[in-house]
C-alpha cells in the first residue's frame, strides 16, 4: 500500500523523456525501443562494436596500433539519442530511480569483468562537486553492482584533489586538459588495498576516455595489477577514428 502511495504523490515517469509509465524506474515503450545496448562482436579491448566478423575476441585497429593503458572497456549503452537523455537525467536531473535497472544492464555489458574484479571502484566527484550534486552518480552505480556480483568495493579509495570543470561542453583537447592525472589521488594508507589486485572502475559515462585514463594511470602507479572499467553508456566512434 506504501508503494501505492508513494505512486501516487510521485507518479512514476520515464526516465528518459518523463512521461507517464506504469512503474517506477522504467522507460517508455518509445525511449526503450531508442536505446542502443552495446553487443557484439566488440573489440576485446576497448568494447567498440566492430562489423560482423567470424574473428572470435577481435581487436579493434586503434587498440591494435596502441594498447590502451585499461585492459578491457565496456558499456551497456551507446551515448546518443535516448541513451544521452538517460544518462544526462540520471546525473544533473536527479532521477536515481532507474540505478537499479542501470546495473542490471552494466552487468550484462561487463559480466566477465565483474567476475574477475577485486575491488570495484567509482570515478569519484571533487568535493565540492559532490556537495552541490548530493549525489556521486557512479558510486551509485558502483555500489549496486558490488552487491549484485559480491565484490569488494570501495567508494573514496580514488580521489579528485582538483576541481575540474564539468566535462560537458568542452571539446576534446579541452577534455585532456582538464583530467589529466594529477587531478587524481590515492592516499598512501588506501596503497595496499590495491596493490596486485584486479581493479574495475566504474563510470556513468565514457566520452572521450580522458577520465578513464586519468584514473588508470593513477591506480596502476599505485600497484594495480589490471584496470578495467565499466559504464553506463559511451560514445561510439567509428572504427579507425582513434581509441577511448
Ligand atoms: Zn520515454
Ligand atoms: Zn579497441
Amino acid at each position: 500500500m506504501a508503494v501505492r502511495w508513494l505512486d501516487f504523490l510521485f507518479p512514476p515517469r520515464c526516465l528518459a523523456c518523463g512521461a507517464g509509465v506504469d512503474r517506477q524506474g522504467h522507460l517508455c515503450p518509445r525511449c526503450f525501443d531508442g536505446l542502443v545496448f552495446l553487443v557484439g562482436p566488440l573489440c576485446r579491448c576497448c568494447g567498440r562494436p566492430l562489423p560482423d566478423t567470424a574473428v572470435p575476441d577481435p581487436l579493434c585497429a586503434a587498440c591494435h596500433r596502441k594498447a590502451p593503458s585499461y585492459a578491457r572497456l565496456r558499456a551497456a549503452l551507446a551515448y546518443h539519442g535516448v541513451g544521452r537523455e538517460l544518462v544526462l537525467r540520471f546525473k544533473h536531473g536527479g532521477r536515481l530511480e532507474g540505478v537499479e535497472r542501470f546495473a542490471i544492464w552494466m552487468e550484462q555489458a561487463g559480466r566477465e569483468l565483474l567476475d574477475e574484479a577485486e575491488l570495484v571502484v567509482p570515478v569519484p566527484l571533487h568535493r565540492l562537486r559532490l556537495l552541490v550534486r548530493g549525489f556521486n552518480q557512479a558510486a551509485l552505480l558502483a555500489q549496486r553492482l558490488a552487491r549484485r556480483a559480491q565484490r569488494p568495493w570501495h567508494p573514496s579509495l580514488l580521489r579528485r584533489i582538483r576541481p575540474t570543470r564539468s566535462q560537458q561542453g568542452l571539446g576534446e583537447a579541452q577534455r585532456w586538459r582538464n583530467v589529466r592525472p594529477a587531478a587524481f589521488h590515492i592516499p598512501a594508507g588506501m596503497r595496499p588495498r590495491i596493490a596486485g589486485r584486479r581493479v574495475l572502475l566504474v563510470d556513468d559515462v565514457v566520452t572521450t576516455g580522458a577520465t578513464l585514463h586519468a584514473c588508470t594511470e593513477v591506480l596502476l602507479e599505485a600497484g594495480a595489477a589490471a584496470v578495467d572499467a565499466l559504464a553506463l553508456a559511451r560514445v561510439v566512434r567509428e572504427e579507425g577514428s582513434g581509441p577511448i
